[in-house]
């Protein structure tokens, strides 16, 4: 199978969703900031050896939002087991923002990759390493092999300048005592890890140590195989917001999306695929990125499934 071959085949069967016929919407909070095609759709698939294929917009530059929320739980993950005292394991089935069972559950957010949750493997970051972004950036950076990776100032003062509910999030996990850190200081850092801008094939290089068990690309271990499985299950059951139920269904392989309509996706022991395609669906999901991998795992049969 001819991997080029193949990424044009997904490209033109997902092309039909990137219009506007489509549907979807880019994120509206977004929209002030950035200045990309609505339309845009890019593709990028890196193998375990690291090679990197591309089609469409791949070298297109985005804010990969909640896709970093699966990072900076590997790096919690790797200083402390600790980390799921602050926040649980099981799919919220509420929007990513939601208040609701933040309440109902003592102020312990469901899992790692809803709003409430990044904010609180955040807070545990700071707590063990004294910093979050810094080293969430580092780890970007090392694996994707890329200095431009990098935080977007125009980018964070917008997620700044609508912080209300990520503050009040925050505020009220640190009523419950699970946020320990100052709430200001927490924002600034999950602001920051929201806005770092990287390309499909920087993403997906640097997503290749979930698919290699943990392993990074010199050869260290961020995660141990055990808690490299744990992540992408939790990839699986929760990283697409709460449709991931049917992103499950018609993708089969564990995936984190993110506002800006990125999703980078795992083929344990094989490769990742990062796509991206700025309309998003009312869940907040790629409209296009999601029939592209969709495509994808039909055409190649590479799913975990
Ligand atoms: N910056 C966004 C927020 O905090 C990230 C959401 C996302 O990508 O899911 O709402």
């Amino acid at each position: 199978m001819d991997v080029n071959e193949v990424l044009d085949e997904v490209l033109a069967a997902a092309k039909h969703h990137s219009g506007q016929s489509g549907g979807g919407e880019l994120a509206p909070y977004l929209r002030e900031a950035v200045g990309y095609d609505p339309d845009s759709i890019g593709i990028a698939l890196a193998t375990v050896d690291g090679d990197v294929h591309g089609a469409g917009a791949w070298r297109d530059r985005f804010s990969i939002q909640s896709v970093s929320k699966v990072f900076t739980l590997a790096l919690a993950l790797s200083t402390s087991d600790q980390v799921w005292r602050q926040v649980g394991r099981e799919p919220s089935g509420d929007p990513f923002n939601s208040f609701v069972l933040l309440e109902y559950e003592n102020g312990v957010p469901r899992n790692p990759f809803i709003n409430a949750g990044a904010l609180a493997v955040t807070d545990h970051l700071l707590s063990t390493l004294g910093e979050s972004s810094g080293p969430v950036l580092d780890l970007l950076r090392a694996e994707s092999t890329s200095a431009e990776v990098a935080v977007d100032p125009a980018i964070t003062s917008v997620e700044q300048r609508h912080r209300h509910r990520a503050a009040a999030l925050a505020h009220v996990m640190a009523e419950y005592g699970t946020l320990r850190q100052d709430v200001d200081l927490v924002l600034d850092h999950y602001f920051r890890q929201c806005a770092i801008t990287m390309d499909c094939a920087e993403l997906a290089l640097a997503g290749l140590v979930f698919a290699r068990h943990g392993a990074r690309r010199d050869g260290s271990r961020l995660l141990t195989a055990s808690q490299s499985k744990q992540v992408n299950a939790l990839l699986l059951t929760c990283g697409t917001y709460d449709a991931a139920g049917e992103f499950a269904y018609r993708v089969g392989l564990p995936a984190k999306s993110g506002v800006s309509g990125a999703i980078l996706a795992v083929v344990p022991q094989r490769c990742t695929v990062c796509v991206w395609s700025p309309r998003l669906d009312a869940k907040g999901n790629s409209v296009a990125g999601t029939a592209a991998l969709e495509a994808f795992t039909s055409l190649t049969g590479w799913s975990v499934f």
